[in-house]
This record gives C-alpha cells, structure tokens and sequence, in this order.
C-alpha cells in the first residue's frame, strides 16, 4: 500500500523519516552517532519503562536502513550490520532497534536472537516495511505519511482527526471498525435507513451502519412488518463527489418534506456523517489547525 520507494537511496531522509516516526511513537531522540567510515548515523532514542520500585530508562540504538530501491536481494543482513554488540555498548546502550524499508534476512534474524538469548543484548525490535506500514495507516500518522510519502497518501486516503479524538464506525452487530475495514475492502458495509409510510412520507425511524452480507442481513430482513430500508454502499458514500450527492440530496428530501426523522435517528445519521468525514476529508495543516484552535467536539 506505500510505496517505500519515494524516499530517495541515499539514506538520509530514511533517518530523518527514523527519527519522526520514533518521536511520534514516543521514544526521547537524544542524537545521531556515525556509524562509522559509510557516513551513515545511527540513532539513539530512549523511553521511561515502568518498573515495580520505579521508572528506568531504556536506551535503544537504532540502525536506518533503506533498501526499498535496490532492485534485488534487498533485505537487511547479516553484512549489512555488523559489530553489532559493539555498537550499542560503545554508547551505552541497552537494546538494539532496525529501522527497515524492506526487511531483515533469516541471517539477521538469527543473530539477533542470538544474542538476546546469550545476554548480551537486552532486548530488540525490528520494525519492518510492514509493521511501519501498519503504523502510518493508523489514526494520527497521517501528517508523516504525507510529509515522506506524498503520493502513496494520495493512493492511501488514510483517516484524518476531524475532533479531538478518533471516531469509530462500528458495524451494529459485530462491532468491527468499519473505517479500519475499509483500508483492506472499501465496499465492505452498508448504511442503512428504516423507515414506514406514513400518509406516503418517509419516516425515518432508524439508521444504523452493518458489515454487508451477515450482519446486514440480520437486521434488514428481520424488520417488522411495515418497516422498509434504504440502504447506501458506504464505500461509495466516501468518495467525495458521492459525500456531497447523498448529503445534499438527503437535504432536499427533508426540505421537500418527503422525508422525515424521528429524532435518535436524526442524530444518528449526523454522527454518521462525522465519523465518515474522518475518511472523506483531507489532513489539515499545522497552521490550518492553529487558526481553528484546538481540535473540538463538533455539536450535533
Ligand atoms: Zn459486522
């Protein structure tokens, strides 16, 4: 889904990327180390552990390496990082961290373990080119995501902070995030309306949002007698053209009065409209957000 490749092979905005997305993970970056004749840096980032008697300080050493653009074997191994152990005591460090566009070689793999098993290595993490993807697609990274990789945000349409904080749109029957769904299958859920005739006006009695198939089926064709539903394919209602059809068109119904809505639903479908914005709408800026003020709640 991203494409690594859009930072450049020399390595030095993969550092630069290394140290954003650690800072915003919620590692201290306390400075940059030459590795050595290549002129590559390794970083030193720390975080506060919580132990029984008190918080300790954990420093990692962590080595970027962008092999993204290399045509073939590009996977980090054994050669690709050596000495190891000397690297991280020579800076007093306690664990090990790879920071990968690609992945470690079984090779790497093995050594690592290694040596955390012998106890010489306190501890390590490699973050892969699947575990940062599986990163960047969270609530929150967005700014990062289009700041390296402008055109895999493009592609991506990752979810944006509309309020103060995220808002999940889950399926009414088996609670899954229907948002997060959407990253793996856009058309995976419905939105849908209840409603009966009444003097040949739709009253809208309920809306609610289900996973197609099962779950929607459970609920539309168990209605009482009487009720009928619409239902919309959310992963139309998302692309913006779309948003704004069915919004404005939604309007017109109620303003030509051949709509009508009981008030839980009303509310409902307005939250509706706010929980998919976060996928419809794009990232602010820093400065856009400044001149809004801080992220609110938004009245419904
Ligand atoms: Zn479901």
């Amino acid at each position: 889904m991203i494409d690594f490749t859009e930072i450049d092979s020399d390595g030095e905005i993969w550092e630069l990327f290394s140290r954003d997305l650690l800072q915003e993970l919620g590692f201290y970056v306390e400075h940059s180390v030459d590795r050595g004749p290549d002129g590559k840096k390794d970083l030193i980032v720390s975080e506060l552990l919580n132990g029984n008697l008190g918080k300790y300080k954990f420093k990692w050493l962590v080595s970027c390496k962008h092999f993204a653009n290399r045509q073939s074997s590009n996977s980090v191994k054994e050669s690709d990082e050596p000495n190891i152990l000397e690297r991280v005591q020579s800076f007093n460090c306690d664990g090990f961290i790879g920071l990968y566009s690609t992945v470690p070689s079984s090779g790497l793999n093995t050594r690592l373990t290694q040596l955390k098993e012998n106890g010489n290595l306190k501890d390590y993490r490699v973050f892969d080119y699947k575990l940062i993807e599986n990163y960047l697609l969270r609530i929150g990274y967005a700014n990062l995501l289009m700041r390296y990789f402008p055109n895999s945000y493009k592609k991506v349409k990752p979810l944006h902070l509309i309020t103060g904080k995220y808002i999940p749109l889950n399926c009414k029957v088996c609670d899954l995030d229907i948002l997060q769904e959407m990253f793996k299958n856009q058309y995976a859920a419905n939105y849908v309306q209840i409603y009966e005739y009444v003097d040949q006006k739709e009253h809208i009695k309920d809306v609610y949002w289900a996973c197609k198939g099962q779950c929607d089926d459970k609920i539309r064709f168990n209605l009482s007698k009487g009720l009928h539903s619409n239902w919309q394919d959310i992963g139309d209602i998302v692309i913006p053209t779309k948003f704004l059809e069915w919004t404005l068109a939604t309007m017109n119904q109620i303003e030509s009065g051949h709509f009508y809505y009981n008030k839980k639903a009303f509310k409902k479908e307005k939250e509706f409209i706010i929980a998919i914005s976060q996928k419809v709408m794009r990232e602010m800026t820093q400065e856009k957000k400044d001149r809004i003020g801080k992220f609110r709640e938004i009245g419904i």
